[in-house]
């Protein structure tokens, strides 16, 4: 027990600062957290669950198709976006509601408003009757996340970002996507499968750098068949409004001289972190890069009692790592057990239209890295698309090190890979060898099975 008001100060309510939280108030920490937007963060409000409610909804596009392969006839099927936003929302709400319980049943003391660092150990907190509230804590611990950043070109004001896109009055006929990376091909994926068309523009040459080659090339295969018009090497260099109405009120120029019109233009050119007007400059806390702030392996800032996870600190910017700092920390600091963060063999999945989902290193970072890698892989058509005229192929690869047998990658392309993948995570995080995985007897008939049958 300290002489300070909380033994932990968390701002930031979202997935990494919640859990931070509950695990320091179950060790018998006093903690409080500051939230001064939405319980949940990102991910539960304007990330990955609203964003997996939308993906299932597009999907409903294929489910349609394909049921007359086998025997379905269904009338003709329409789509009303306002009440998957309204029905969204509700679920979003629900969501928020658990979170300001789960902080209730930990303990936690929850403040609703802007928390700033006067020193390190003081906090000031904005209420929302306008009055300021001073509160000391023994350690501090930053998850405020990120913020969508955008280029600084002409025009930009007319640009969404993800925070917009979820909560569109309308589907727009026409939507250009600029980004390549996870949010970029996701929202591609969305607006077209719920009807809109789509072009992503992408300033290198294959979207969804750092994923594995050929998985990133055979998803650029796919999105292409399902009409997704995909500009690589190619930059927006300004945006034109055209006050009026319909649907083509923007004008894109390219830098290939070409021009796009649409009706929305959503950026998903990465996240900053957001670290604005939190006082670190009144503590000395070290920035590094875009503002990240700068921690070791357990998370703690070159301040000896301000911590930081997730988002922030711009490593591996995933909900569940955010999450596995939160509890590296709590254990570290209230448990009396200094734990690491592992950002190692983390898994990972893009919820693109089909899925990818990978979990170790790619081909490219294998072949880097060892001497002499094998590659297994297949490519196939599932059997559910075998009665149906949607002619996409599943793709998988495993990576193999020769010299030990280990299994250094396991990549997926298909339906359901975020599933597999996961499952697969536990044995190569393992250390699992190919022989292990050809140990396995398949489930016949799935897509899973091609892991534990390559040849
Ligand atoms: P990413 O960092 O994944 O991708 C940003 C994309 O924008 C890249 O293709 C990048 O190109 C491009 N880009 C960056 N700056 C510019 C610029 N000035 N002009 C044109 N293009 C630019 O960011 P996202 O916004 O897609 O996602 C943010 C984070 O959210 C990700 O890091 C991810 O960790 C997380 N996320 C995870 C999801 C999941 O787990 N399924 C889903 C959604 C988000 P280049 O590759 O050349 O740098």
């Amino acid at each position: 027990m300290t002489d300070y008001d909380y033994d932990l100060f968390v701002i930031g309510a979202g997935s990494g600062g919640v859990r931070a939280s509950r695990m320091a108030a179950g060790y018998g920490a006093r903690v409080a957290v500051a939230e001064e937007r939405y319980l949940g963060g990102t991910c539960v409000n304007v990330g990955c669950v609203p964003k997996k409610l939308l993906v299932c909804a597009s999907a409903f596009a294929d489910h349609y198709r394909e049921a007359s392969g086998f025997g379905w006839t269904a009338g003709q099927p329409a789509f009303d976006w306002g009440q998957l936003i309204a029905n969204k929302n509700r679920e979003i709400e629900r969501l928020n509601g658990i979170y300001r319980g789960l902080l209730d049943g930990a303990g936690v003391e929850l403040f609703e408003g802007r928390a700033r660092l006067l020193d390190p150990h003081t906090v000031e907190i904005d209420g929302a009757d306008g009055g300021r509230l001073r509160v000391t804590a023994d350690q501090v611990l930053i998850a405020v996340g990120s913020w969508p950043d955008m280029p600084t070109i002409p025009g930009i004001e007319y640009a969404i970002s993800s925070n917009e896109a979820f909560y569109l009055e309308r589907l727009p006929e026409r939507v250009v996507v600029v980004g390549g990376g996870y949010i970029g091909v996701e929202f591609a994926g969305i607006f077209a499968g719920l009807g809109s068309q789509v072009t992503l523009i992408y300033r290198g040459p294959l979207f969804l750098r750092g994923f594995d080659e050929e998985i990133r090339a055979r998803l650029a295969e796919e999105m292409r068949s399902r009409g997704i018009d995909l500009r690589f090497d190619c930059q927006v260099e300004s945006i034109e409004g055209s006050p009026g109405s319909g649907d083509d009120l923007l004008r894109l120029h390219l830098d290939d001289g070409d021009t796009v019109d649409c009706g929305e233009v959503l950026y998903a050119t990465g996240r900053r972190p957001l670290v604005a007007d939190l006082g670190l400059e009144n503590c000395g806390v070290a920035l590094g890069e875009q503002g990240k702030i700068v921690v070791d392996e357990f998370s703690r800032s070159n301040v000896p009692n301000i911590w930081a996870i997730g988002d922030v600190t711009d490593r591996l910017n995933l909900t569940p790592v955010a999450i596995h700092e939160a509890m590296c920390l709590a254990r570290t600091l209230f448990a009396g057990e200094p734990t690491a963060v592992d950002h190692e063999t983390v898994a990972t999945a893009v919820f693109s239209q089909p899925p990818l989902a990978a979990v170790g290193l790619t081909e490219e970072e294998a072949r880097a890295r060892h001497d002499e890698v094998d590659v297994y892989r297949s490519r196939f058509r599932p059997l559910k698309l075998t009665l149906t005229d949607n002619q996409e192929r599943n793709l998988v690869k495993l990576i193999v090190e020769r010299s030990r047998g280990r299994v250094l990658g396991a990549h997926m392309l298909g339906a359901d890979a975020p599933e597999i993948i996961q499952g697969l995570a536990v044995a190569v995080k393992m250390g699992a060898t190919k022989d292990d995985f050809d140990a396995a007897m398949a489930i016949h008939p799935t897509s899973a099975e091609e892991f534990v049958t390559l040849r």
